[in-house]
């Protein structure tokens, strides 16, 4: 199919569309997402999660669960979950074989992990979610009547090999892109692939880390050059903020790509936080919407909105690890932080936010890993730090992130925002570095009741 217009022959408009976890949970809601699809017909490359709550039980297994039962009853779990879509096809034995080998695999990976448990064997068993969604969702494409082609993103997704978050090779993807999935796209055709999912140089699997669909969609979209991407989910768009920890949140018709990566950053769970850079590389416009209720309409993101607010959104990212490093040497040294930093990159420790004083600086951690949980400093890297200064490590800590525009040159919005937080103790404020934000540490026990006293302040 080709558009004419003034005797040029215009290509198509080609939509990546995603569909998270929720969105291919169980056969039901497989079916609604598959009939989004086949009423776009430009949407030709679809990227899934695997079911909702399967990755979890995955990275649980690939922990390593000795017990034996306990074993047998996460397997069961997953068992149940595939076998119930499964149970609903037409056609259930055009892939029944390819379930209950992926999950045998699953079963024999799950043994290994309690002997030897390694990131590398993470990645192996957590891909096998993406890999059996795919199977089913290609299926129910293909009974409601739409040709769809299940294809394996891993010969696509390259990336180097630092398991469970995994750097993609942005070259390299192109490069398969154009050879594998660009003749794809010529024939009539839906290619149905996974989300989360890569390789490395050598072919073993990796995952760019939890929540990594949304970025695996942004970078198929970049390199096949859609004109579109859809993030499809639980929530009609993006909010100002969270409606699970607000109610009163409200929707957000349009947001500029600035204002979105800042969320996403700041730990809106909507996006994974590198969704929007293959975005804005190749000025793709991005919509969110819901797979449960398409008809609501959802969150344009592009370059440029008309008139952006002073304040956008809050966000809140829990799981914190500060790390304050004292030294009465800093005071007026030279080469202090420099060396902090050297110690930190040895160890591959990525920060993310920091705060100097003349005697002290606190950081804190990035976290985005498939095997979860607060980041931690390696035991040798604390020893090395402790040859240049005192170490002391919080958790328990969450990041509030406010989300606007012009913050620094707004009047009085620090007043604002701390007048309003009277009664809990924010930490490490940062502010100024970014026109976009004000983010500060809270207590984790405090940090929801922060959100929606500074929410019912600021937004409604
Ligand atoms: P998926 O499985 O589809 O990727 P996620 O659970 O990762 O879905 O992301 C959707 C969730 O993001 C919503 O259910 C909502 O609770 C959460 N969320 C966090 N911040 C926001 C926000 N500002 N606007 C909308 N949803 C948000
Ligand atoms: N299935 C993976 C996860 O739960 C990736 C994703 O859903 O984006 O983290
Ligand atoms: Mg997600």
């Amino acid at each position: 199919m080709s558009f004419v217009d003034n005797n040029f022959t215009v290509p198509p408009p080609l939509t990546v569309a995603k569909f998270g976890g929720t969105s291919v949970a169980d056969h039901a809601a497989m079916s609604r997402s598959a009939s989004i699809i086949k009423e776009n017909p430009s949407a030709k490359v679809v990227l899934i999660s695997a079911c909702s709550g399967v990755t979890n039980l995955l990275v649980e297994l690939a922990n390593g669960i000795a017990d034996s039962e306990q074993r047998s009853q996460r397997l069961q779990q997953l068992q149940t979950i595939h076998q119930n879509i499964l149970s609903q096809l037409s056609n259930p034995e055009t892939v029944s074989g390819d379930i209950q080998r992926l999950l045998n695999d699953v079963a024999a990976l799950a043994t290994q992990a309690v002997h030897n448990p390694s990131a590398q064997l993470t990645d192996q068993l957590v891909s096998h979610g993406e890999l059996l969604s795919t199977y089913l969702f290609a299926q129910i494409l293909n009974e409601m009547g739409a040709r769809a082609l299940r294809f394996d993103i891993r010969s696509v997704m390259k990336t180097d090999s630092q398991f469970g978050k995994a750097i993609p090779d942005t070259d390299a993807i192109r490069q398969q892109a154009e050879s594998q999935l660009n003749p794809l796209l010529t024939n009539d055709q839906i290619i149905v692939s996974q989300g989360f999912i890569g390789s490395a140089d050598n072919g073993t699997t990796t995952t760019l880390g939890r929540g990594g669909s949304d970025y695996s969609a942004a970078l198929i979209a970049e390199a096949i050059q859609a004109d579109n991407l859809e993030i499809w989910t639980d929530v009609p768009g993006m909010y100002s903020t969270d409606p699970r920890l607000a109610a009163t949140a409200q929707p957000i018709k349009e947001i500029s790509f600035c204002e979105a990566s800042e969320m996403a950053n700041f730990g809106a769970k909507i996006l994974h936080p590198s969704t929007l850079v293959p975005a804005i590389r190749q000025q793709i416009p991005v919509f969110i919407g819901s797979s449960k209720a398409p008809e609501q309409g959802g969150t344009w993101i592009r370059e440029h909105v008309e008139q952006p607010p002073k304040f956008r959104a809050l966000a809140l990212r829990c799981n914190q690890t500060m790390v304050t490093l004292t030294s009465l040497n800093m005071f007026h040294a030279y080469g202090f932080l420099a060396e902090v930093f050297r110690i930190l990159a040895k160890y591959k420790i990525s920060i993310d936010l920091i705060t100097t004083s003349e005697v002290s600086v606190s950081l804190t951690l990035d976290q985005t890993d498939t095997g979860g949980g607060a980041p931690t400093l390696p035991v040798a890297a604390i020893e090395e730090l402790n040859q240049l200064c005192r170490v002391d490590v919080e958790q328990d800590l969450c990041l509030v992130a406010l989300i606007g525009n012009k913050l620094g040159e707004a009047p009085g919005a620090a007043t604002q925002v701390f007048g309003t937080l009277e009664q809990y103790s924010p930490r490490m404020i940062c502010f100024g570095a970014s026109t976009h934000n004000l983010c500060f540490l809270v207590k984790t026990n405090e940090s929801r009741e922060a959100v929606k006293t500074l929410h019912h302040a600021l937004f409604e």
